[in-house]
C-alpha cells in the first residue's frame, strides 16, 4: 500500500521522499508514505484560503449535516478502520473496534450538535443609541498536527470543531502511522467542498514547518510532545498565530487507604495499560498510602501479570507493541536506570520481549522515590511506578510536584478529601475512583508543560472561533 495527499479535492500522489510505515507487532514494512513537497503544502495552504472564503459563511446546520455524515461514514467502516489502526499502531484490533471506533463517531457528532448550540449573538447598549453583538466566526485556516499514539481519534479531535465553528483544515498526522488518515481521505474528499479539508504526509521537519510556517494558517493545533509544542510556538512566533496544544503527561494516581482496593487494582490494570500505557492520561505514578501499600503492590502485580500480551489481531490480546524499536530501546532504557537504583523493586515484568515486534513486559516498579527519573518523565509504555506516602499534605506535594499538568485520579471513599484534592491538584483533570474517562461533553486538556486550550467540549468548540465585536449606531 501507498498513502496518498488529500490536496484541493483531489487525492494525489505526495512528490515528496517516500517512508516506510511499519507493522510495530511484526517490525515488518506494511506500507510507504510519499511525502508532500513545499509546492504541495503551499498548494494546500492556498487550497485551504480559498475554500475559506464560502465555508466560512455556511451555517452550522449545512456544517452538522456533513459532519453527521462522517460520523455514519466511521461507524460504517469501522472494522477496516480498526484493523488498519491495530496493523498501523499494535493496538489490540478488538479495543479500538469496541472502544475507539464509537467514541470516535461521537465526536464528530457532538460537535455537529454543538456548532448549532454555540452562544449566539449576544446585544446589549451601553452607548445611547448603540446596540453591541458579539460574533463568534471561524479563525481561517488552521494546521491540525497529530501523534501516533491514537491516530484517528487525535485526527477527529482536530478535524471535528475545526469544520463545525467553519474552519477549513490542513491535517498532518503522523508520518508514522497515516493508514486511517489516508483512508478517510476518500470519504472526506467525496463529503467537502475542495479544499475544505486537506491532508498532507511528511516529516515534522519538513512538511510540518513549512505548513506551520506558512503566513495564511492562523491557528496550529498539535497533539503531540512538548518539544515540539516549544519548537512550533518560536517557529510560529513572527506570524502571530494562534497555537493550540495538547502535550505530554504523568498523571499522579493517589490512592487513600479507605479506598476500595479490590477497584483500584482492576481499573489500574486498564487504565495503566490501556495502548500498552503509550497514553498521555496513563495511570502510571502511583502514590499509595502506607498501611495499604504493600497489600495494591502485591494485588497489582498479581494482576498485572496475567495481562494478555500478544497479536493485536486476537481477540483475546490485551497489550500490544510499542510503536517503534527506537521507542521500545528508550522505555527500556528508563526501566534498566530504574532498576539499578537500590530502593526500587521490580514487582512484575522490566524486561523487552525477544522475537520479533516492538513487545515491553507490563512492569511495576515498587518504592519508586519522588526525585526518581522515573517518576519525574513521561515513560510513554506499559510501566507504572509506586510510592508510599503518609498523609495527603505530602501526597498532594508530590502529585503537583511535576512539570506536567494533564490528568490526575484520587481514590478514596471520602468525599470531603474528593473535594479537598479535586480543588487542588494543578491538572487539567481529576477523576475520583476511576481514571482516564472521557466524554465528547467534557474538555480534555492540561496545564503547565501539558500545553493549553482544549479538546472537545463546547470550550473545544470554542478555541477554533475569534470573537467579535460589532457596534451599531441606530440613533
Ligand atoms: P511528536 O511531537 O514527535 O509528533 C507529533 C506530531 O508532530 C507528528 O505528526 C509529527 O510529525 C509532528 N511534528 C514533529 N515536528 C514537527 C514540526 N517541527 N513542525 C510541525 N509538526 C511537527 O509526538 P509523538 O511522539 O507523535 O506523540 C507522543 C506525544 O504526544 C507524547 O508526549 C504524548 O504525551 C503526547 N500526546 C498528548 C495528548 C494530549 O491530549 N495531551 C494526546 C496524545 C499524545
Amino acid at each position: 500500500m501507498h498513502t496518498q495527499l488529500l490536496i484541493n479535492g483531489r487525492l494525489v500522489e505526495g512528490q515528496g521522499s517516500a517512508l516506510p510505515v511499519y507493522n510495530p507487532a511484526t517490525g515488518e514494512v506494511i506500507a510507504h508514505i510519499a511525502q508532500a513537497s513545499a509546492a504541495q503544502v503551499e498548494e494546500a495552504v492556498n487550497a485551504a484560503d480559498k475554500a475559506f472564503t464560502e465555508w466560512g459563511q455556511t451555517t452550522p446546520k449545512e456544517r452538522a449535516a456533513l459532519l453527521l455524515q462522517v460520523a455514519d461514514v466511521i461507524e460504517q467502516q469501522g472494522e477496516v478502520l480498526a484493523k488498519l489502526e491495530s496493523q498501523n499502531c499494535g493496538k489490540p484490533y478488538q479495543r479500538v473496534l469496541e472502544d475507539e471506533i464509537p467514541a470516535i463517531a461521537d465526536v464528530f457528532r457532538f460537535f455537529a450538535g454543538a456548532t448549532r448550540c454555540l452562544s449566539g449573538p449576544v446585544a446589549g447598549e451601553y452607548l445611547p443609541d448603540h446596540t453591541s453583538m458579539i460574533r463568534r466566526d471561524p479563525v481561517g485556516v488552521i494546521a491540525s498536527i497529530a501523534p501516533w499514539n491514537y491516530p484517528l481519534m487525535m485526527a477527529a479531535w482536530k478535524l471535528a470543531p475545526a469544520l463545525a465553528a467553519g474552519n477549513t483544515v490542513v491535517l498532518k498526522p503522523s508520518e508514522q502511522t497515516p493508514l486511517t488518515a489516508f483512508h478517510l481521505s476518500q470519504t472526506l474528499a467525496d463529503l467537502f467542498p475542495a479544499g475544505v479539508v486537506n491532508v498532507l504526509f511528511g516529516l515534522g521537519k519538513d512538511v510540518g514547518d513549512v505548513l506551520t510556517g506558512h503566513p495564511k494558517v492562523r491557528m496550529v493545533s498539535l497533539t503531540g510532545s512538548i518539544g515540539t509544542g516549544a519548537h512550533i510556538i518560536e517557529h510560529t512566533a513572527s506570524t502571530i498565530k494562534r497555537t493550540h496544544m495538547e502535550l505530554g503527561g504523568k498523571a499522579p494516581v493517589i490512592v487513600f487507604d479507605d479506598a476500595d482496593v479490590e477497584k483500584v487494582v482492576e481499573g489500574i490494570r486498564i487504565f495503566g495499560f490501556y495502548n500498552a500505557g503509550q497514553d498521555c492520561t496513563a495511570a502510571c505514578r502511583l502514590y499509595v498510602q502506607k498501611s495499604i501499600y504493600q497489600k495494591v503492590v502485591d494485588a497489582l502485580a498479581q494482576t498485572v501479570s496475567t495481562l494478555d500480551m500478544g497479536n493485536p489481531g486476537d481477540e483475546s490480546t490485551e497489550l500490544g507493541p510499542l510503536i517503534t524499536e527506537q521507542h521500545l530501546q528508550r522505555v527500556e532504557g528508563f526501566v534498566e536506570r530504574a532498576k539499578a537504583l537500590p530502593h526500587i523493586t521490580v514487582a512484575t515484568g522490566g524486561s523487552r520481549v525477544n522475537g520479533p515486534g516492538f513487545y515491553f513486559q507490563p512492569t511495576i516498579l515498587a518504592g519508586a522515590k519522588q526525585d526518581d527519573e522515573i517518576v519525574q518523565k513521561e515513560v510513554f509504555g506499559p510501566v507504572i511506578t509506586i510510592t508510599p506516602f503518609d498523609d495527603e499534605a505530602q501526597v498532594l506535594g508530590w502529585a503537583n510536584d511535576s512539570n506536567y499538568g494533564l490528568a490526575s485520579s484520587v481514590w478514596t471513599r471520602d468525599v470531603g478529601r474528593a473535594h479537598r484534592m479535586s480543588a487542588r491538584l494543578q491538572y487539567g483533570c481529576t477523576w475520583v475512583n476511576t481514571h482516564f474517562m472521557l466524554v465528547s461533553e467534557m474538555p480534555h486538556g492540561g496545564q503547565k508543560l501539558s500545553g493549553y486550550g482544549k479538546d472537545m467540549s463546547m470550550f473545544g468548540l470554542e478555541d477554533y472561533t475569534v470573537v467579535r465585536h460589532v457596534m451599531i449606531n441606530h440613533g
